[in-house]
Order: C-alpha cells, then sequence, then structure tokens
C-alpha cells in the first residue's frame, strides 16, 4: 500500500487499536487521492467546523488524521472532536469506524456513550448497544433522557420494561422523548395496556408518541380508538395517515380505508407516499372496486409516488382480485426487479382465475430466469392452480416437492389446496385420510372443502359419516353447518337436518349473510338476499322478473334440493332467485349499456343454481360477467363458466 507521508510519520501508533489502524490505512490510501488540500492539513482550531462541513468519508478520514498527528488526543477539547468524529462516521454509514473510535476512548463520557448507544441502536446492532449501556452504568455514570430513547430503539417489549424501570428510577418517566420511545415499543409488542398507561401520562404528546399509539390500536383492531386519537391529533403527518387507513384496510373496513384515503387528497397534504397508495389498493382489492383502483394507478403515474416493485405488486394484487387480469398482467411485465412477493402475486392471480397452465409457466420461469426460491405463498398459488385446474398428478407432485426439494413444511392451506384437488377428482376417501393422518388440526375450510366435494361427488354415505363425526366436534364455523344440513337434506335423512338446526340454536350460530357487490359509477352497490334496501329496488326486481321469465324460456329448472326442505317449492325457488349475486347483476343490468360486462363480489360460494342462472344469462344478454366468490373467479360468458362447474 502506498502510503502518504503525511500522516505515516506523524501517528501515535500506541493510542490505535486495530480497527481504529484500519480507519487510519485507509486514509492513508486514499488521501492523496481525493482529498482537497484544506481537509488534508485543517488548521487544530478549525478541526470541529472541518469535522461538521465534512462532505465523504475520505474528508473524515483525513480530519482523523490530522487529529492524530496535532496529538490532539490529550488536548481538552478532544473529547468535543471525538463526538464529533463518531457523528461524522456513523452519518457516512461507517459504523464500524465509529465504534472503533469509541472503543479506544479511554473514559468516554456519558455524550460519547450516549451517541455510541445510538449508532448500535439504529444500525440493529442491539448487542452491542446493550453491551455499550451496561458498560456505561458500570462506569457510573447517570444516563440521560437521551441515552434512554437510544437504548429504547434496541428494546424488545421485554427488555424495554427493565429500561422502563431504569427510567423511573432515573425519573424521567416524563421525558417526551423517552416516554415516545416507551409507547413505542409497547405499541410494536402489541401491549396496549402499558402504551396506554405511558402515553395517557405524558404531559405533552408529540406527533411521533400519537402515531406510535394509533397503530398499537390498528394492530388489535381496534379502529375506532385508532380513528378517534387520529381525529384529536392537532397535526398529522404522512405516516399517521398512513397507519389509520392501512389500520382499516387490515381490520376488515376497507371502504373507511378508501373514504380516508379520499379525505387525505381532499386535505392536499400531506402528499401520500408509496405506502398510502398500497394500503389504498388493498382496500380497492378486498371489495371489488377496480374503478377506484385503476383512478390510483393513474393518479400515481400522474405523481411523484415511485413505481417501485411495492407499488406494482399492489396493482398487480388489485387487477387480479377486482377481475382484471389482464391490467394485472400489463402491470407485470412491466415491473421493475420484481421480488417474490411479485412473482407470487401473479402466480396467484392466474390461479384465481383459473389459467393454471400459466400459474405453473411462471412458476418455473421464476425459478429458470431468476433463480428466486419459491416460498410457501408461492406454493399456495401453484397448488391452487392445480386445484382449479384438476391436475391431479401435478398437484400431488408439487406437494411433495415442497419438503423433499425446498425444504418448507405445508401448512393448512397447502393441505387444502391438496385435499380440495383430490376432492374434485372424487378421490374423498384420500382427501378424508390425509385429513385424518395430518399432524395438525383441520380446519373449518378443509372440512368445508371435502364436504363440499362429497356433495358435489354424491357420496352422501361418507358424507354423513364426515358429519357425524363433525358434529361430536366443537366447530362453531356456519359454512360447515350449513353443508351438513345439505347434505342430510339430500340423502333425505331429515332428523339429521333437525340436529344440525337444534346444534345451531343451542351454540347460538348464525349463517352468514351472503353479500354480493357491484361497483357502478366509482360507487360500490351492496346486496343481501331479498335486500330492498336499494333505491333501485323496483327496477332490480322488475329486470329479476324479466330474466327469470327468460332463463325458463332456455331450458332452466331451478335446483331447489339444497334449499332448506321444510319450504314449499315456490317459496324455494324464490328464496333461490333473490340470492344476493342475482340482485347486483340484475341491477348491473340496469345499469350499465347492454353488452358491456358485468363484475360481482360475494363473500361465500356461490351456490350451483345462481352458478346455472348466471351462465344461462351471459347467453341471453350476450355479457361477460366475472364472479369472484370466497373461492375463485368464475368468468361466465355465451353461457358457460370457465371453472367448468368446479368450484
Ligand atoms: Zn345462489
Ligand atoms: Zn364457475
Amino acid at each position: 500500500m502506498a502510503s502518504s507521508p503525511l500522516i505515516a510519520t506523524s501517528l501515535p501508533q500506541n493510542q490505535l487499536t486495530t480497527a481504529s489502524a484500519t480507519a487510519t490505512a485507509s486514509a492513508t490510501a486514499t488521501a492523496s487521492a481525493t482529498a482537497t488540500a484544506s481537509f488534508r492539513n485543517p488548521p487544530p482550531e478549525k478541526l470541529a467546523v472541518f469535522i461538521d462541513n465534512s462532505h465523504s468519508v475520505d474528508e473524515v478520514l483525513q480530519i482523523h488524521a490530522a487529529i492524530l498527528r496535532h496529538n490532539l488526543l490529550i488536548h481538552p477539547r478532544y473529547p468535543v472532536l471525538n463526538l464529533k468524529l463518531h457523528r461524522a462516521y456513523a452519518s457516512h454509514g461507517k459504523i464500524r469506524h465509529s465504534l472503533a473510535l469509541f472503543h479506544q476512548t479511554i473514559d468516554p463520557d456519558l455524550f460519547l456513550f450516549t451517541a455510541a448507544i445510538n449508532t448500535a441502536s439504529i444500525n440493529g446492532l442491539k448487542d452491542q448497544a446493550f453491551l455499550l449501556y451496561v458498560q456505561l452504568l458500570s462506569s457510573q455514570i447517570n444516563p440521560n433522557e437521551f441515552t434512554f430513547s437510544s437504548i429504547l430503539k434496541s428494546c424488545s417489549t421485554k427488555s424495554g420494561k427493565l429500561i422502563h424501570t431504569h427510567v423511573l428510577k432515573f425519573g424521567l418517566g416524563l421525558d417526551p422523548y423517552v416516554a415516545t420511545g416507551l409507547v413505542d415499543i409497547y405499541a410494536k409488542g402489541g401491549d396496549v395496556v402499558s402504551a396506554q398507561k405511558v402515553f395517557d401520562r405524558m404531559p405533552e404528546r408529540s406527533l411521533v408518541s400519537s402515531t406510535a399509539m394509533i397503530t398499537c390500536y390498528a394492530k388489535q383492531g381496534n379502529v375506532e380508538a385508532a380513528r378517534a386519537l387520529f381525529d384529536r391529533m392537532c397535526e398529522r403527518d404522512i405516516v399517521s395517515w398512513n397507519v389509520m387507513i392501512d389500520g382499516y384496510s387490515q381490520h376488515g373496513f376497507p371502504s373507511d380505508a378508501l373514504m380516508l384515503f379520499q379525505k387525505l387528497l381532499a386535505d392536499g397534504k400531506p402528499k401520500p407516499d408509496e405506502i398510502t397508495v398500497v394500503a389504498a389498493l388493498s382496500a380497492c382489492s378486498q371489495i371489488g372496486a377496480l374503478e377506484t383502483g385503476r383512478w390510483i394507478h393513474v393518479f400515481v403515474n400522474s405523481s411523484r409516488i415511485r413505481l417501485n416493485v411495492k407499488v406494482c405488486t399492489a396493482l398487480i394484487d388489485m387487477y387480479s382480485k377486482c377481475g382484471s387480469l389482464e391490467e394485472a398482467v400489463l402491470v407485470f411485465n412491466d415491473t421493475p426487479r420484481k421480488d417474490i412477493v411479485a412473482w407470487n402475486a401473479m402466480i396467484t392471480g392466474y390461479a384465481m382465475h383459473g389459467y393454471s397452465q400459466d400459474a405453473l409457466r411462471l412458476f418455473d420461469e421464476m425459478q429458470g430466469i431468476t433463480g428466486l426460491q419459491p416460498t410457501d405463498i408461492t406454493f399456495i398459488g401453484t397448488l391452487q392452480a392445480c386445484a382449479h385446474a384438476g391436475l391431479v398428478n401435478e398437484g400431488i407432485q408439487i406437494f411433495e416437492s415442497m419438503g423433499q426439494e425446498y425444504g418448507i413444511k405445508p401448512k393448512i392451506e397447502h393441505y387444502g389446496c391438496l385435499v380440495s384437488l383430490l376432492g374434485r377428482a372424487g378421490q374423498l376417501k384420500r382427501a378424508y385420510e390425509i385429513i385424518k393422518n395430518m399432524n395438525m388440526e383441520a380446519d373449518s375450510v378443509l372440512w368445508s372443502s371435502v364436504l363440499g366435494s362429497c356433495k358435489l361427488h354424491g357420496e352422501f354415505m361418507l358424507g354423513k359419516e364426515i358429519a357425524e363425526y363433525l358434529i361430536g366436534q366443537n366447530i362453531s364455523n356456519s359454512g360447515i353447518y350449513v353443508l351438513l344440513s345439505n347434505i342430510y337434506a339430500l340423502v333425505g335423512d331429515y332428523e339429521g337436518v333437525a340436529k344440525v338446526r337444534n346444534l345451531m340454536k343451542e351454540k347460538g350460530i348464525v349463517k352468514e349473510p351472503g353479500i354480493s357487490t357491484i361497483e357502478i359509477d366509482n360507487k360500490v352497490h351492496e346486496f343481501r338476499a331479498g335486500d330492498r334496501e336499494h333505491l333501485k329496488s323496483k327496477e332490480i326486481y322488475t329486470m329479476l322478473r324479466k330474466m327469470s321469465e327468460r332463463i325458463k324460456s332456455h331450458g332452466y329448472v331451478p335446483n331447489t334440493n339444497t334449499v332448506l326442505h321444510d319450504l314449499e317449492e315456490t317459496e324455494k325457488e324464490r328464496s333461490l332467485q333473490v340470492h344476493s349475486e342475482r340482485l347486483a347483476i340484475a341491477y348491473g343490468l340496469i345499469s350499465t349499456k347492454p353488452g358491456s360486462p358485468l363484475k360481482i363480489f360475494k363473500n361465500l360460494r356461490v351456490c350451483s343454481d345462481c352458478h346455472t342462472v348466471t351462465k344461462l344469462i351471459s347467453k341471453i344478454t350476450g355479457r361477460k360477467i366475472v364472479m369472484r366468490d370466497r373461492n375463485r373467479f368464475h368468468h361466465f360468458s355465451d353461457g358457460s363458466c370457465s371453472c367448468d362447474d368446479f368450484w
């Protein structure tokens, strides 16, 4: 290494540790190449100013060398210079240099200790931060509020509790920075009670502490409390808006999330960022608000928000969940530096829409081109693709490869796909065996999948056997009870039906109401079975009757055998006729131009009768109808459905 005589001759070697030697050696190597003369040789009295004005690591290294050269390590001003050097190295990302500097300091003072703890904390070196904190205490130096707010950045809820006792011991519990740090730690750990206690005692609530508290409420799903605090804040930044919008979106209040997003735009500031649009797009995909989602896409393009991989993934997810797979593919193709999450979104999108071959092609492409390793989510998408296309052998092979090739332990969702795959192929006994032999407890999704297949394939005896078993279990999912009662009804076992009904009554289980939505002119309209709430109710029911006549002339016979058995036939027919998805379709028919496609969203699985009816409506009206139910997408066109009548 070529050494600069400037530094090499005057280094006080005995005061250097190895790490600092590295720093000085780099200084030596780079000094001559990039330095300006003034940084190379600053006057001793100007050193502090030079450190403050340094723009690069090279400059800091040269000043460091000068300090050593002027032998200022024993100068009374050295602690200040040392602290400034420490901060300068840290601000240029040279964490090792800055910590090495600390370790070579004899008798570091509180300020240097605090700076070092802060550097370690914000750079994720939690153990180092704690070691420094302990070292500080054993040096008989009392920590101050900055020390605490620095060490708190390294704390978990558990270690935070310990530090909290120190905070109280040193009488710093009311300091706004320390209290904010404590609220943040309790909030992150989901300890709402402790967070609340600290927060309530704060004499002054900062923006950061209020936002931490909102995060805490939102994490618990307590969106009311979060919103109340949000509304009380006199100052809000984009972080607080994001926490609130995302809180709504993640906890089943997508419409509120979108309303708040609109309020943010109407307010004009702060400006939304990537996180805001990702949360808003997620809300769109939950309620199928395609028009709103498209609008957000345009908004992103026309604003300063970067179309990074996270935003693109949210768009892919929104477009595919809102029924527009074509647009999802366009975004995917334009996504820069696709990560595994982006690939997963597209694979899942293809699978949901029944484009199984495309999903499997992408699964291979992803590994071949990018070398990315599939995750458990990738396998859910891929297995769903196999299940939706009835690719039994491929599905089983992929399921087995998870553990054997990729070391991924199957979760309940993967078993769910496998069971649904076997169920579709009519291999019900095998599916039942797999459920019984799993090393985890089956959930209601799994059971409804296998029971649904029993119903579909007319395997009523096996269905009954499973039903008897499940009745003995303590199951609270209403969907399973409905399936049980359907299976009993199908085999004509009305005692069984009564038994299930009584059980539901006893346990207070209510059938989850079916809700269908359709978006017209940027507004999402919601329908429940038999609903007459809508303003256009009269026209909707007239359209229903008209459609009913027309489909009957196309040979439609209502499939009433799954409707509650004690209703009269005409009653049964009527109750089918007013299923929520049909109300939504009828509203779509009267509110859009002839021939334009309709997109319907249903929270439960579409029933087989509505499926048949929708196929016929697509034929009669010449419209494409896309329906997303709990399980997948159905693309109805000219009298048939993309699911080939299996879902
Ligand atoms: Zn129906
Ligand atoms: Zn279908």
